[in-house]
């Protein structure tokens, strides 16, 4: 295969979601032992879903909103892995091999270092890339803004696409 740098493509994502009483606390599709949970339609995985984002960005493909609207019974509750590998497998479906991935986590409590690996392992199983090629870090705000004063996590996430001709 021929490199051709025109063929690489980038994206960019970005998730944000509110803490609530009562919710499990789901990132990297890890059940992470806290005091609240992230609020959402799906299970509110805000890492998997700012993964999602960059995939679909690199392929121009709209963002997972559009794909799984927050409006449509089918994803209540759905695991947000289940729904990162479909975007993997439309990523693939245009073409694009997935190279890298890249991510961080806003987050001002609880400490998520011990979960990285695990988060890691679930994420690459889900996009059916090896885990080498998945980047997750977490880091607090000093408790500034909304993440640092625990009302919600943000995660950005980058991947790095090929277009093979
Ligand atoms: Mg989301």
């Amino acid at each position: 295969m021929e490199f051709k740098m025109q063929n690489m493509r980038i994206g960019q994502g970005y998730d944000v979601h509110a803490f609530a009483e009562g919710r499990k606390l789901i990132l990297g599709g890890v059940d992470i032992p806290h005091t609240k949970g992230l609020l959402g339609h799906s299970d509110a995985d805000v890492l998997a879903h700012a993964i999602a984002d960059a995939l679909l960005g690199g392929i121009r493909g709209g963002d997972i909103g559009k794909l799984f609207p927050d409006t449509d019974p089918a994803y209540a509750g759905a695991d947000s892995l289940v729904l990162l590998a479909a975007v993997a497998n439309k990523v693939r479906e245009e073409g694009y091999v997935i190279l890298d991935v890249d991510s961080v986590i806003a987050a001002q409590a609880p400490k998520l270092s011990p979960h990285r690996e695990a988060m890691r392992q679930n994420l690459a199983k889900a996009m059916g890339i090896p885990v080498e090629n998945i980047g997750v870090k977490a880091t607090t705000t000093e408790h500034l803004g909304f993440e640092g004063r625990e009302e919600g996590i943000s995660a950005t996430a980058v991947a790095l696409l090929y277009k093979e001709d």
